[in-house]
């Protein structure tokens, strides 16, 4: 990158999934040249999926790649310019802010956009951190190819857990999905189509608590806890009963936690779970001016890659507003009273 300490660019977005890139084509149309930091994950979370079923616009569905693919194409067209790296330092005590690149750049924005997602969730299993990788993944599409003729395990009853299941189903010997409780959270279109494919079975009130194989085996088994009143992990000193499985594969699909360690020691407010917190109302404002929020790393409700576009496209527009309205250079940075508080 050619960024010198004197450049300072009009709006910086950080991530390049679906809100990132909606930001970038709105603040490229108001001629703001954006610069797009393309973080560990380029794409998000959408590149992860296969069809995208519910983007309004695509009768047919389209690939989860193809619509961040497409995206980026209609950014650049329009002049954002993409760069990787990774924000591991913040000031944004100063302005014009200033971001510290895992690739040693330092980038001086007049105002920000966080569009950096959510990573997926791990279950705390034991042998976990060791076979991440090792025939235990969070992502069913990369990996599931590996798993053909495999008896496999899914963790989580929400739409990734059916997602990623009906995926590897196509692959697998056997897909056995292990939900803690006795109900799925999984939306009705995609619990049904789980609950009645033929390679796929349920174990419910059921869960994951150690992980078999080594690096070298792969996975090999696990061991799985149960309780007739579900979430037996919580309830280990209590008649759980455990159960040793033989499985290849381990597949987690129990949600995210959005990305912002990188915020934690900014004035940007950040809720119990991580969550970027945003000004009450129809805004995208956060707790410092000049910074603004977008996707799923402000949104623990609906987390949609249609409200990912959508936040992306408001936060753009009320980048916009501010810089036309405010003069970063010698506005001060302080923290907004939030009108909840
Ligand atoms: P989610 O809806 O939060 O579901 C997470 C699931 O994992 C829940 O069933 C939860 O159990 C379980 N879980 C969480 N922590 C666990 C732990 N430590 N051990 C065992 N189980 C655990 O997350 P998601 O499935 O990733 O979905 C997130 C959002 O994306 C949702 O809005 C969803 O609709 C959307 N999405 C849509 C599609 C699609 O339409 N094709 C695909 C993927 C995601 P509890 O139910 O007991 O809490």
């Amino acid at each position: 990158m050619s960024d010198t300490r004197d450049d300072v660019h009009e709006i910086v977005i950080v991530g390049s999934g679906v809100a990132g890139l909606s930001a970038a084509v709105y603040a490229a149309r108001a001629d703001l040249e954006p610069l797009v930091l393309e973080g560990p994950e380029p794409g998000g979370q959408l590149t992860l999926t296969t069809e995208v079923e519910n983007y309004l616009g695509f009768p047919e569905g389209v690939g989860g790649m193809e619509l961040i693919q497409q995206g980026k194409a209609q950014a650049s067209r329009f002049g954002a310019e993409f760069t990787h790296g990774t924000v591991e330092g913040t000031d944004l005590e100063e302005r014009p802010f200033e971001l510290e690149l895992s690739t040693g750049d330092t980038v001086r924005t007049r105002s920000l956009i966080v569009a950096t997602g959510a990573s997926a969730r791990w279950v705390g299993a034991e042998n976990e951190d060791e076979l991440m990788g090792y025939g235990l993944s969070t992502c069913a599409t990369c990996d599931g190819a590996f798993h053909r003729g495999d008896d496999v395990l899914v963790i989580g009853g929400g739409d990734s857990a059916m997602e990623e299941a009906l995926f590897l189903a196509k692959f697998a010997d056997s897909v056995t999905v292990v939900h803690r409780r006795d109900e799925l959270r999984a939306s009705d279109i995609m619990s049904r189509r789980a609950l009645e494919h033929d390679s796929i079975e349920f174990r419910w009130n059921t869960e994951l608590l150690e992980i078999h194989g080594s690096q070298e085996t792969g996975v090999t088994g696990a061991t799985l806890v149960s309780h007739p009143d579900g979430h037996p992990t919580a309830k280990l000193d209590e008649d759980v009963t455990h159960e040793d499985v033989e499985v290849g594969g381990v597949f987690y699909g129990v949600g995210h936690v959005p990305n912002t360690n990188f915020l934690e020691a900014t004035s940007v407010d950040l809720d119990d779970e991580g969550y970027l917190v945003t000004r009450d109302g129809m805004t995208t404002e956060t707790a410092v001016e000049g910074v603004f929020g977008a996707g799923d790393v402000m949104d623990p409700d609906y987390r949609q890659a249609i409200t990912a576009a959508g936040t992306g496209s408001m936060a753009a527009l009320d980048a916009e507003d501010w810089l036309e309205t405010t003069d970063p250079v010698i506005e001060p940075v302080t923290p907004m009273a939030n009108s909840s508080d």
